[in-house]
């Protein structure tokens, strides 16, 4: 039987990390003032190669280097650090840092429902059929990785955190809205709560015939890659699934939203065995992950990881683009890049494993997905849709935008022929 017990390493007590060149310590030291730095002992122990530091993509997944800051920036932290600052400078001079670096991306703020004239703290509700929950006790995740877009969930900057502990309110508000059918927990990582927890959360799902409309349940994660053992050694790993289980009996569908970025996360014992323990309970794992550069942007990843995931029963959902907040600079990757990438990896795979969409952008108007290049006229444009929008008759609309080779995003697109504005520009403003 596989077992591990969980443990959150320190940079000190981590051995490959100790062994490394000076000049890779600082710098990781540097850059986890700013973005959250976090490591299991399976991320450490099965995942990372240390022989091939700082390349290793399992090494950057997780470990900040103080290039994902601008230069001025890691100037004023060497100069702190060797002023001895106190740790209350260090967190002030992180602050002012990380208040630039666009922690709510897509105006994430305004997607917070209003249910009987108040604010519901910890719910986000975009797209009319589904309602993300933020549970408070998953706010955290098995390890953080270094790109993450919910990273100000982590500095501790409270104005910047979305959690919901009123799941009374939550679910009146479920209850009232009968549209919805999907609840998406979220964090944070749901994974890292207690089964005790999780079953006090859902219970009412399960057993209340006023929520029938919800039909799925969603739980965004990335513990297959980062704890795996939550699924199998967990002193509640074996109650979990049987949560998933009442939940599918009950006629839920159950979806493991699972986060995963390279085809290594899908190698070792414990990731395989956790996926058969989670299929046998009759729950989906879906997958979605963004290319980001260093880690997977190159078709042979993808590929690969696409192929890896169909053979173990999972089904490839979304490919992201890295969206504009935090370390965005050091990660993303122009749109053309994004969109070869993902036509190449495609052309090498069976149709059942081409079922992820991509390249996507999640944007403020809406979920943006980069379809291809058109040419009309002699001049190329992007294609693209929203999959998901704001504004209902937004939704699989089909428009196009100049074509470029740099563009990361939508904003740095344009719009085609002589259109001033995107059309829903007016609309969103
Ligand atoms: C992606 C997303 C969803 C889910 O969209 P699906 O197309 O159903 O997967 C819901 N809410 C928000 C805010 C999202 O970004």
């Amino acid at each position: 039987m596989l077992y591990k017990t969980y443990h959150q390493h320190q940079l000190d007590d981590i051995d490959g990390f100790r062994r490394l060149p000076k000049a890779i310590k600082d710098s990781v030291k540097i850059a986890s003032q700013v973005f959250p730095f976090k490591v299991s002992n399976y991320l450490v122990g099965e995942l990372i190669d240390w022989d091939c530091i700082p390349d290793d993509p399992l090494f950057r997944l997780a470990f900040p280097l103080k290039e994902m800051l601008t230069q001025e920036d890691q100037a004023t932290f060497t100069r702190l650090f060797e002023s001895q600052a106190t740790a209350s400078e260090l967190i002030a001079a992180s602050n002012v840092i990380r208040r630039r670096l666009n922690p709510n991306p897509a105006d994430q703020k305004s997607n917070v429902p209003v249910h009987r004239g108040r604010p519901l703290n910890g719910v986000q509700h975009k797209y009319s059929r589904t309602v993300l929950l933020f549970p408070s006790a998953g706010q955290t995740c098995h390890s953080h990785c270094s790109f993450c877009f919910r990273w100000s969930q982590f500095t501790g900057i409270k104005e910047e955190k979305f959690a919901c502990d009123d799941t009374a309110r939550f679910y009146e508000y479920l209850a009232e809205n009968t549209g919805i059918s999907d609840v998406l927990l979220t964090g944070g990582d749901p994974m890292v709560m207690s089964t005790a927890r999780l079953e006090d959360l859902l219970e009412p799902l399960i057993t209340k015939k006023e929520f029938g409309h919800i039909q799925n349940i969603r739980f965004g994660t990335k513990a297959l890659s980062f704890w795996p053992y939550r699924f199998i050694s967990d002193k509640d790993a074996d109650s979990l699934l049987r949560l998933f289980e009442r939940l599918t009996k009950a006629g839920k569908h159950v979806a493991l939203m699972a986060h995963f970025n390279h085809p290594r996360e899908l190698e070792t014992a414990a990731v395989k065995t956790a996926i058969e323990r989670i299929a046998s309970t009759g729950a989906i794992i879906r997958t979605q992950g963004p290319v980001l550069a260093k880690i997977n942007d190159d078709a042979a990843v993808w590929c690969e990881l696409w192929r890896k995931q169909l053979t173990l029963g999972l089904v490839p959902y979304y490919m992201f683009m890295e969206r504009d907040t935090g370390a965005r600079d050091y990660f993303a990757v122009p749109i053309i890049r994004a969109l070869d990438i993902y036509h190449s990896a495609v052309s090498g795979l069976s149709g059942l494993a081409r079922t992820a969409r991509g390249p996507v952008m999640a944007t403020s108007p809406g979920k943006i997905e980069v379809l291809g290049i058109v040419e009309i006229g002699g001049q190329r444009y992007f294609s693209l849709r929203f999959i998901q929008a704001r504004k209902k008759n937004w939704e699989n609309r089909h428009f196009l935008a100049g074509y470029s080779t740099t563009a990361r995003w939508i904003d740095e697109l344009t719009p085609a022929f002589a259109e001033q504005h995107f059309f829903f520009a007016d609309q969103l403003a």
